[in-house]
């Protein structure tokens, strides 16, 4: 098992996510799906970012635990195979610690503080203290993350490319002034571009966590359909002879994402000639949303937590045999050896 995670000939890639509980239909769309069909072709290693979380988190840790079950059970719940891809927890492999301590010391503190998430994020969270010096390096530790496998890509939307950037250019600045044997230890990443939908959660906005307008991945039938009847709908439909325009209508864009050609048709026609009410076009989504939250349910509910515990320490002894096989060569170039021996 071991062994084909290191030594599979096909390209590698690598994504993860922090542990903040059940994920959303927004996170599938946006990563989950696409990460169940890069299994097919790429040499794949998915990771809970649980350090991540205490960046921002630091003064309660008590959600942490229970948090990465969570993401843990949907990750298997949308399709990632144990059979196939490398799933474990980041704080299980202590390599990545070794590798940001080291590339922090390369980083200059200024590549850091221009990150636009960083003063945005201290903006949005005005409530938690952000000046701790995690969070300012938390682009540090994710470079180390993403290098510590020599990844060839990273799965990425449009809006996540500046972030990846950070993480070649601090490869780039590595490589400039460590060589082994005269080449390059840590190759930069490319951006693997993914489809990202964005999403539209029951307010009309995009959905997420923090606005509380998600549909979770774990949630019933009967709740879905019940979000569903509050969600927001094209302005210009106040009355039920009103007409209006699915692509106006934060409802039309769940259909055009989930629904069949033949549903997608009757919302079109329906809505532009008042023909159906909107609660009505609601049930049709939900009947969607169902169909595709269904498979993923049942997926969740054959797993339990112990099994599901036991493949995230199998994938993070599988990982950490993989870091290590970096970190060896980093600590090379670094000449970071004892007797010219490397490793601990
Ligand atoms: S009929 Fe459907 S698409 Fe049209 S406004 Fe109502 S909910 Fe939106």
């Amino acid at each position: 098992m071991a062994e084909s995670a290191i030594s599979s000939s096909r390209p590698r890639v690598l994504s993860g996510m922090r542990p903040t509980g059940k994920l959303h239909l927004g996170n599938y769309m946006g990563a989950l799906a696409n990460w169940v069909k890069l299994q097919d072709k790429y040499d794949c290693y998915f990771f809970i970012a649980d350090w991540h979380a205490l960046t921002s988190d630091y003064a309660d840790t008590s959600k942490i635990a229970a948090n990465t079950m969570d993401v843990l059970l949907d990750y298997l719940a949308a399709g990632l195979d144990p059979a196939r891809s490398v799933i474990f927890l980041q704080s299980k492999v202590l390599q990545h610690a070794e590798l940001n301590l080291l590339l922090g010391m390369i980083t200059p503190v200024g590549w850091l503080e221009r990150v636009p998430t960083y003063k945005d994020q201290q903006k949005n969270l005005a409530n938690k203290d952000l000046s701790n010096f995690g969070f300012l390096g938390y682009p540090v530790l994710m470079a180390s993350d993403i290098l510590i496998y020599q990844p060839q890509f990273v799965p990425v939307g449009n809006d996540q490319i500046a972030h990846l950037e950070l993480t070649r250019e601090v490869a780039r600045r590595f490589n400039q002034f460590y060589k082994l044997d005269g080449r390059e230890v840590l190759p930069e990443p490319q951006a693997l571009l993914t489809p990202s939908p964005q999403l539209p959660g029951t307010d009309g906005r995009k959905m997420s966590k923090s606005y509380g307008n998600t549909i979770q991945l774990t949630d019933p039938e009967p709740l879905v359909r019940k979000k569903l009847k509050t969600m927001v709908t094209d302005p210009a439909r106040i009355r039920r002879t009103d007409k209006g325009d699915p692509d106006k209508c934060p409802v039309g864009d769940l259909h055009k994402l989930f629904s069949t050609p033949e549903t997608l048709a009757k919302v079109y026609d329906g809505c532009r000639s008042a023909g159906i009410g909107c609660i009505e076009c609601k049930g049709w989504a939900a009947d969607s949303l169902v169909q595709i939250l269904q498979p993923i349910q049942d997926r969740r509910a054959s797993y339990t937590e112990a099994q599901a515990l036991e493949i995230l320490e199998n994938g993070s002894n599988r990982a950490r045999l993989r870091a290590e096989q970096t970190m060896v060569e980093v600590r090379a170039a670094m000449q970071m050896t004892q007797n010219g021996k490397s490793g601990q």
